[in-house]
């Protein structure tokens, strides 16, 4: 069998079985001290033993649980195979001895692995991680072992100490159980997991100590009958409550890369997720495979009614589940969220609320726009251009007295009858105005224009209008953006000119 075909990756026990290991160099030595310290038998065939596999069976395996034979002899013969090992190892350069062991262990049906030799396997090896219970491995069927170790490496990153602790109370607390004669199955393991994982604000011995006690409230709820609340109950209550929890989440404006840490965690621990049309896909991307996914995406023509979504976050935290509201940028920047968090505090259900860099001061920033600048704007205002929420309506010809920078969400449709207000309002029509498209998206988009002439420009939505004498500029480096230096100084000096 060709390395290349996935294969199904299995633990071997090897404790107390022979294995044999082909091959005399360091690679050989390095591949039976492996195999030694999980306790197998190992017979090592070469010709002769390289000095510089520095490998001494007296004193390198003193204290290692398997036991290693050398045996001196070219190790072609089907003989090699006396005693059928469970496993075979070869490391060896001699093309025609990889060959030879791996025919005659297709012949005997005992898997050979060949270090360097895909071709030539019928196991791999995996780079490994150990910590406590746990194994991470990682396998690139053979292909590319520096890839495999790569990835390991920051797999490994992510088995921190509280997930090392969350395993070791949870494998306890299922020894109990089972040792009670119950079921382990349909518990909420999850909860457990993820509570005893988060305990890391103290010190470790007082979070092993709180792991062990919510361990053992969790087995006790278990022997009582009451622990089975699949999926969900509520974060932090590893005991199984029904009641569950929402966090009210902010996605940033669509780059995974402008998620906050806390964001990023509360998506791998949501079990539904209830999102926005605007989330970015690399978002939805980062959400763990199993979680139930449910667009409310107030798409235009097809809106979900606000009240819907309220009934619906507080009826799945009443079944127990663990929910997350995702929306564009920030909760509370002209998404709705403050309804939503009244609507659940209304209803009882538990939440939490955790921000995000909303599109008014990320899309700016993408564009090279400060919305602030000595000298230039001392506020910034950002305000929705939506008629139909701006309850009250906007004083637009106040707002052109505020001075600063304006910033404008939802106000894509509206542009020319915001702008006229503006200029109404005393704003001179050759007010700088950038557009920003999609910011942060692959496909990002800035346009540049003056007050007098925002109703011609096409513009597509999503959109941030930003509109002040900041407008002007362009902030991004010469290496990241469209407009060099020349035209940041190019603006600059207009600004100058407009201002003094
Ligand atoms: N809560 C969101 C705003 C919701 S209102 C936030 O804090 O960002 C939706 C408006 O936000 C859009 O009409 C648009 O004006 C702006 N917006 C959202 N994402 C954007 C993006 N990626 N680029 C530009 N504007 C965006």
């Amino acid at each position: 069998m060709s390395a290349v075909v996935p294969g199904l990756p299995l633990v071997l026990d090897l404790d107390g079985r022979d294995v044999l290991v082909v091959g005399g160099g360091p690679v050989a030595a390095a591949k039976a001290r492996q195999l030694l310290a999980v306790g197998a038998r190992v017979t090592m065939v070469a010709p002769h033993f390289d000095e510089a596999s520095h490998f001494d069976v007296a004193s390198d395996l003193a204290g290692l649980p398997g036991q290693a034979v050398h045996a001196a002899g070219r190790p072609t013969a089907r003989a090699t195979l006396n005693g059928l090992p469970r496993l075979v190892i070869t490391a060896t350069d001699d093309e025609d001895v990889t060959a030879a062991v791996a025919a005659d262990a297709a012949a005997a049906r005992v898997f050979h692995n060949a270090a360097d030799r895909p071709e030539h396997c019928s196991a791999t090896l995996m780079a490994l991680h150990r910590r406590g219970d746990v194994t991470v491995a990682v396998s690139t069927g053979g292909r590319s072992p520096a890839a495999a170790g790569w990835l390991r490496d920051r797999l490994a990153a992510t088995i921190d100490a509280g997930a090392e602790r969350a395993v070791r109370v949870a494998a306890v607390a299922r020894d109990r159980i089972r040792a009670a004669g119950r079921s382990s199955e349909g518990l909420a393991w999850r909860n457990l997991l993820d509570e005893a994982a988060g305990l890391d604000g103290g010190r470790v011995a007082e979070a092993d100590d709180a792991a062990a006690d919510l361990a053992d409230r969790f087995v006790r709820r278990a022997l009582s009958g009451d622990a089975h609340s699949s999926p969900g109950g509520a974060h932090g209550s590893p005991d199984g409550d029904r009641a569950g929890r929402v966090q009210l989440v902010g996605a940033g404006p669509g780059d995974p890369g402008l998620l906050t840490v806390a964001a990023v965690a509360a998506l791998r621990w949501a079990d539904v997720v209830v999102h926005d049309a605007l989330v970015g896909d690399g978002v939805l991307a980062l959400i763990p495979k199993g979680t139930e996914l449910i667009d409310v995406g107030k798409r235009p023509g097809r809106p979900v009614p606000q009240e819907a979504i309220g009934a619906l976050l507080v009826l799945l935290a009443r079944n127990g589940r663990r929910v997350v509201r995702l929306k564009g940028g920030d909760p509370y920047v002209f998404g709705r969220g403050g309804e939503e968090a009244l609507a659940l505090a209304a209803a009882g259900v538990a939440y939490d609320v955790v921000p995000g860099v909303s599109a008014a001061l990320a899309a700016p920033a993408l564009a090279g726009v400060p919305v602030t600048q000595r000298g230039l704007a001392a506020a910034v205002t950002v305000i929705t251009g939506h008629r139909a929420l701006s309850q009250p309506p906007v004083d637009w010809e106040a707002a052109a007295r505020l001075g600063g920078t304006l910033v404008v969400l939802m106000g894509v449709a509206e542009r020319a009858a915001i702008a006229a207000a503006l200029q109404r309002g005393g704003l001179h029509p050759d007010t700088p105005v950038a557009v920003i498209e999609r910011a942060s998206r692959a496909d990002q988009r800035v346009l540049r224009t003056r007050l007098r002439s925002v109703g011609d420009l096409l513009v597509e939505a999503p959109a941030t209008l930003v509109i002040g004498e900041v407008a002007a500029l362009d902030l991004r480096s010469a290496g990241g953006a469209s407009s060099g230096a020349s035209a940041i100084e190019g603006a600059t000096t207009e600004l100058c000119a407009a201002v003094g």
